[in-house]
């Protein structure tokens, strides 16, 4: 898969929607992509039972309330309490709590969630992108400089421009090498 994951979980759903050269590329567009997608997570979401076309319109539109809020947080705006509001219900369908089991010889407590797989995953990822907006990082969110491109990252270094050198660091020089050498 060519989009953008490593980032902060949120930004990661964010980056789910990318330009990419041949057009537009949507993860969440079909079940096979969006359990890729999940499995690249690699422990940082809960297990997902379904993947069905149900899941996706709800994850889809949950990420749109985050990209509203955070293309507002990131540039110190208040986001539309729509927003807002879409990540405080997505939490609160399914809260976490602690279970606990008796293993024979002691009680041990384990966090869950309640809600369904849908809720649980609504809820995690809202989680993840109220972290981001509450965070100090908010503001510090980048977009790619890669012509076209719209990924969002967190620079660790304060020099880094593009989403990936592989991808847009290439196609930007390989434009400036042409640009040079089209007259
Ligand atoms: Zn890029």
């Amino acid at each position: 898969m060519d989009v953008l994951t490593g980032e902060p979980l949120a930004l990661d759903l964010l980056n789910t929607r990318a330009n990419m050269p041949d057009g537009e590329f949507d993860v969440l567009a079909s079940p096979d992509t969006f359990r890729e997608w999940l499995l690249a997570q690699d422990g940082r979401l809960s297990p997902v039972e379904t993947a069905d076309d149900a899941d996706l319109a709800a994850v889809r539109a949950l990420r749109g309330h985050i990209a509203e809020a955070v293309e507002h947080a990131r540039q110190g705006a208040a986001p539309p309490q729509t927003a807002l509001d879409a990540l405080h219900e997505a939490q609160r369908a399914a809260p976490p709590y602690r279970r606990l089991t008796w293993d024979g010889a002691a009680l041990t407590a384990t966090v869950i969630r309640a809600g369904d797989s849908r809720a649980r995953l609504l809820a995690e990822l809202a989680e993840a992108a109220v972290d981001l907006l509450a965070g100090p990082a908010v503001t510090k969110v980048r977009g790619c400089e890669g012509p076209g491109c719209r990924m969002l990252f967190l620079p660790a270094h304060p020099r880094r421009r593009w989403c990936s050198p592989a991808l847009c660091g290439n196609r930007v020089r390989v434009a400036r090498y042409y640009q040079r050498h089209k007259d």
